[in-house]
C-alpha cells in the first residue's frame, strides 16, 4: 500500500514542527497541516508575546529604580497600542520565519482544518462555507499535535470574559481588570498589567496561588505581588458577569469576597487549558481518549492505534513548550530515525514570568517529605534582599531554597523567587539531573557578587 505521507502531523505548534522537521531529516516525506499562523501557540499567542510584554512592562520598575541610582525622575509614557503592534508584528516575523524552516526541511505545509475520515485518511477543509474545498490525504504514521485551548466555565455572562488569545489584541489597555485563576497565566497577566499600571484584583478560588508549587514559594511570591499593589481575593469564584455602562461586574461567592467587583471590559479567565481533541474525528480513526479528554498514549507516544502518536498539550502529560518539543523529537528519533527514545520526565525545570520571576526545579519541600518521609528531609533556606535594591529603596526579598535527601545528600529540589530566578534555575536543573549532592554545591566556587552564588553557600 502506497500512502501520499510517511508522515502527516497536525498541528504546526512547537511540538508538531519539532516533529515534522526532524522526521524529515531522516528522509521522510512529511506534510504538516495548520488553520492558523505557523508556529502554534507559545510562538504566536503563548510563550513568546507574553515574555515580550514581560520586558515591556519591566520597563515601569527601572524608572523607578534608576531614581535610587542617581538618575532624575521621568514620567514615561506608555502606549499599549504601540506595544500591541510591534509585538504582532514580530510574531508574525517568527511565524514566517518558522515557515521557511519547513520548506528548508522539505515539509508541505497544508493549510487548512484537519479531521480524520478514518485510520490512514485525514480531510483538510480549506476555506470556509461555499469556498470550502476539501481535500484528502493518506499517510502511513499521523501525529496529533494539537494543542490545547483556554478553558472558561459555563457562568452567566460569560462572553465578556477573555482568555489569554484574546488579550494581546485588546484595543486599549484596561484601567481595571479582574484575572480569575492563580496558575502561570493569571500570575504572569497580573505581573504584566500591575507594572503597566492597571490596577488589577486577582480572585483565586484557593487559599492561596501557585497550587503545586513549593509551599515558601507560594506565599513568598503572594506576598510579594500583594506588596506591588495587585489585590489578590482568596477563597473566591466568579458566579456571574454583567455588562454595565461602566465595564463589567463580576458577583462572586466565597467568605471572605466582596459581593461584586466592578472593572473595564476586562476580565481574564485563566482557569487551566483543555486538549483540542473536538472535530478531529479520533473515534474514526479509533483513538482513544483519556477520562480527562486527553489523547491517551504510551511512553513512546503511541496512541491505541499503533500507527498514530500524539504529542504536546493534547497529550495532557507536562503541559511546557520544551516538552512538547522533545516529545516530537522522541517520536521522530524512534519512528523514523532507528534510535528508540523515551522523553524523561523526571526534573523538568519552570518558571513563572511573575514579577517577581519564579522558578523551580525538582521536589518542592512538601513533595520530598511525603516521598522520602517527614524525617528525611533537610531545608535550605535563604531569604535576603539583593544587593540591587540597597539603593532602590524597594523592601522586595530574595527566596531560594533548597530540599535535600537527609540520608543521600542529593539535592531533590531547587527554588526561587526574586530576578532572573529563571535563568539560575536552568542551570541548577543540570546539577539535579546529574544527581548532585548538597556537599557538591558547597564544593562549587561562589560568583561572587551575585544572586546565583547563594545556591551554594547556603548553610
Ligand atoms: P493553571 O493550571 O496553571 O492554573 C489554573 C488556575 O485556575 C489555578 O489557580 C486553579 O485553581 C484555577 N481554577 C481551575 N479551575 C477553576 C474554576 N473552575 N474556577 C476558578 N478557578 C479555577 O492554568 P493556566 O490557565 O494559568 O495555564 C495553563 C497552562 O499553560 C499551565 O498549566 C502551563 O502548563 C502552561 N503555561 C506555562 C507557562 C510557563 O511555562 N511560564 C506560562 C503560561 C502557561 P486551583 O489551584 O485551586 O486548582
Amino acid at each position: 500500500m502506497t500512502y501520499d505521507y510517511d508522515l502527516l502531523v497536525i498541528g504546526a505548534g512547537s511540538g508538531g514542527l519539532a516533529a515534522a522537521k526532524r522526521a524529515a531529516s531522516y528522509g521522510a516525506k512529511v506534510g504538516i497541516i495548520e488553520n492558523d499562523l505557523v508556529g502554534g501557540t507559545c510562538v504566536v499567542r503563548g510563550c513568546v508575546p507574553k515574555k515580550l510584554l514581560v520586558y515591556a512592562s519591566q520597563f515601569s520598575h527601572f524608572y523607578q529604580d534608576a531614581v535610587g541610582y542617581g538618575w532624575e525622575a521621568v514620567k514615561p509614557k506608555f502606549h499599549w497600542s504601540k506595544l500591541t503592534e510591534i509585538v504582532d508584528t514580530e510574531v508574525n516575523r517568527l511565524s514566517q520565519l518558522h515557515t521557511s524552516f519547513l520548506d528548508q526541511s522539505k515539509v508541505d505545509l497544508i493549510r487548512g482544518q484537519a479531521s480524520f475520515l478514518d485510520a490512514r485518511t485525514i480531510i483538510v477543509n480549506q476555506g470556509q462555507g461555499k469556498t470550502a474545498t476539501p481535500q484528502t490525504f493518506t499517510a502511513d504514521r499521523i501525529l496529533i499535535a494539537t494543542g490545547s485551548e483556554a478553558i472558561l466555565p459555563k457562568s452567566p455572562g460569560i462572553e465578556y470574559a477573555l482568555t489569554s488569545r484574546e488579550l494581546f489584541k485588546l484595543q486599549e489597555q484596561p484601567k481595571r481588570m479582574a484575572i480569575i485563576g492563580g496558575g502561570y497565566i493569571g500570575i504572569e497577566f497580573a505581573g504584566i498589567f500591575n507594572a503597566l499600571g492597571t490596577e488589577v484584583i486577582q480572585i483565586v478560588r484557593g487559599d492561596k496561588i501557585l497550587r503545586g508549587f513549593d509551599d515558601d514559594i507560594r506565599t513568598h511570591l503572594q506576598d510579594a505581588m500583594h506588596q506591588r499593589g495587585i489585590k489578590i481575593l482568596t477563597e473566591s469564584q466568579v458566579e456571574r458577569l454583567e455588562k454595565t455602562v461602566n465595564g463589567t461586574v463580576l458577583s462572586l461567592i466565597g467568605d471572605s469576597a466582596p459581593p461584586t467587583v466592578e472593572v473595564d471590559a476586562a476580565v481574564l479567565f485563566a482557569i487551566g487549558r483543555a486538549p483540542n481533541t473536538a472535530d478531529l474525528g479520533l473515534d474514526l480513526a479509533g483513538v482513544a481518549m483519556t477520562d480527562r479528554g486527553a489523547v491517551a498514549v504510551n511512553e513512546w507516544s503511541q496512541t491505541t492505534q499503533p500507527h498514530i502518536y500524539a504529542v504536546g498539550d493534547v497529550t495532557n502529560r507536562a503541559n511546557l513548550t520544551p516538552i512538547a518539543i522533545d516529545e516530537g523529537r522522541a517520536f521522530a528519533d524512534t519512528v523514523f530515525g532507528n534510535t528508540p527514545r523515551a522523553v524523561n520526565y523526571a526534573n523538568i525545570p519552570t518558571a513563572v514570568f511573575s514579577q517577581p520571576e519564579v522558578a523551580s526545579v525538582g521536589l518542592s519541600e512538601d513533595m520530598a517529605r511525603e516521598r522520602q518521609g517527614q524525617e528525611n528531609v533537610k531545608i535550605y533556606r535563604s531569604i535576603f534582599r539583593p544587593l540591587y535594591h540597597s539603593l532602590t529603596g524597594s523592601t522586595e526579598k530574595t527566596l531560594m531554597k533548597l530540599v535535600v535527601d537527609r540520608q543521600s545528600d542529593r539535592v531533590l529540589g531547587a527554588h526561587m523567587v526574586g530576578k532572573e530566578a529563571a535563568e539560575i534555575i536552568q542551570s541548577v536543573a543540570i546539577s539535579l539531573s546529574k544527581g548532585a549532592t548538597k556537599q557538591d554545591f558547597d564544593n562549587t566556587m561562589a560568583l561572587h557578587p551575585s544572586t546565583a552564588e547563594e545556591f551554594v553557600t547556603m548553610s
